[in-house]
């Protein structure tokens, strides 16, 4: 059932599951609990209609495979996603290097409409049983009898045996006793423009103090955006529309993408620091996609990871309250504190390969000896999940496992 509008459901309705926030990591979720537990009722709760700016937009090749683990592949493309088969990088030197896709093992990625990707996933939830209320976000909730009472701001209240926190911010985890561990404060400051070039090429330049990419977009759409600490930009004033076009200037391989487009809207500025929640679940709640853990956009991978944790974080919901097993969300917490590990790694590696700026505070910050992983568990990992990301290292391991991933992502009998 799709509810679009201010419906309030009837009063104290009862479910199993209540999933916050319906971008990629709650509707993976939803779609992956109706899948494999369906006795389960559950409920996506999306504040928004899938009509405001959604930022982040590059699928690398791995995430084909979670597509049709999703058996979304045939919807998606159905939405007409912008084939990229590579992308060109300006990083530790002014010559821009290419990467291309073409040795893994789905050889393109793609860019994405986000409001269309995130909403027909949503549909796909819907479709599957989940009850999807869209206009309707998180206000209040308790601890009722063992599961909770929520809330929402269209007045309905209703009750859930197991809650998801997939709000991208850890809106419901940080109100109990949840905490990020950053990394950093990194954001980027983002600009849509018309009229794009042939170009599908993700472009990624280094500066004095961060990086500007851009990418085209589907409907001959582009984006640009410049992407450095949240300090520098009050410091810089790259918030102001003439600061950032004359930084943009300084950047040629990405200015030059753009000299045919014309801007349309104004600048969007998102936070994109690298942070792990902590805890990441609880006996009747867990965070999935950014609310559990966020990546630098660099990584190109934040959609993978919060689709890919959906469908772990299904088979824990499912163990827990189908057979009161709490097992696997112990592997989920695991499963999260070892991605992040492998992330950092990977992020460590990207950023000491640029070291044209050494005095800067931006690339400083990056290449001090500490920024490695504070947060994870000394657990072993590989470099997996990098795949596809806007920067590739030289000698990047690509990964040959399916998910990207070494855990199993087989449902628990
Ligand atoms: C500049 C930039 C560039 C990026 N580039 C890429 C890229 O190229 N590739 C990539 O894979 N990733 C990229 N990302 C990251 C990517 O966008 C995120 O990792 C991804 O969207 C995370 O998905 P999610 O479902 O966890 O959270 P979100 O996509 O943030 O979804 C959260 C949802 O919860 C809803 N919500 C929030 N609060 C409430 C509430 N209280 N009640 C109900 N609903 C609520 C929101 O409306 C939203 O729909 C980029 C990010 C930035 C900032």
């Amino acid at each position: 059932m799709l509810i679009t509008d201010q419906v309030a459901f009837e009063a104290e309705s009862s479910l199993d599951v209540a999933i916050i926030g319906g971008g990629p990591g709650g509707s993976a979720t939803a779609i992956s609990l109706r899948e494999h537990a369906p006795s389960l009722s559950v409920v996506l709760i999306e504040a928004s209609h899938y009509d405001g700016v959604r930022v982040g937009e590059t699928l690398p090749p791995p995430a084909r495979s979670i597509l049709d683990h999703l058996k979304v592949w045939d919807k998606f493309c159905r939405l007409s996603p912008r084939e990229v088969f590579g992308t060109s990088a300006a990083w530790g030197s002014t010559i821009p290097a290419d990467n291309d896709f073409f040795y893994m093992p789905a050889n393109r990625g793609w860019h994405l409409e986000r409001n269309s990707f995130d909403a027909m996933l949503a549909g796909e939830a819907s479709e599957r049983g989940a009850t999807v209320v869209l206009g309707a976000s998180l206000d209040d909730f308790e601890q009722s009898g063992d599961g909770w009472r929520l809330s929402l701001s269209t007045g309905a209240t209703l009750r859930a045996r197991f809650i998801v926190d997939a709000t991208g911010a850890a809106v419901f985890a940080r109100r109990l006793s949840a905490r990020f561990e950053c990394l950093d404060r990194l954001v980027g400051i983002v600009r849509f423009f018309e009229g794009d070039a042939d170009d599908s090429r993700l472009f990624v330049e280094a500066f004095e103090h961060g990086w500007w990419y851009t990418a085209g977009l589907p409907n001959g759409k582009r984006i640009a955006a410049c992407v450095t600490d949240a300090d520098l930009v009050q410091h810089l004033k790259l918030g102001l529309i003439d600061e950032w076009e004359r930084t943009l200037a300084s950047v040629p391989a990405v200015a030059s993408r753009l000299q045919q487009c014309k801007p349309s809207g104004a600048l969007v500025i998102r936070s994109s620091a690298s942070r792990r929640l902590e805890p990441v679940a609880g006996e009747n709640w867990l965070a999935v996609g950014d609310s559990a853990s966020r990546f630098d956009p660099l990584s190109s991978q934040g959609i993978l990871k919060a689709m890919r944790g959906g469908i772990f974080a299904s088979y824990a919901i499912s163990s827990r309250l189908l057979r009161d097993d709490d097992s696997d969300l112990c592997r989920y917490r695991c499963y999260v504190s070892e991605e992040f590990k492998s992330y950092c790694e990977v992020r460590t590696k990207y950023y000491r390969d640029e070291q044209r700026w050494p005095t800067s505070a931006f690339w400083r910050r990056r290449h001090s000896a500490n920024i490695t992983n504070r947060s994870a568990n000394g657990a072993n990992i590989t470099n997996r999940s990098a795949n596809g990301a806007k920067y590739n290292s030289q000698g990047q391991a690509r990964s040959a496992s399916a998910l990207g991933t070494n855990l199993n992502l087989t449902p628990q009998p």
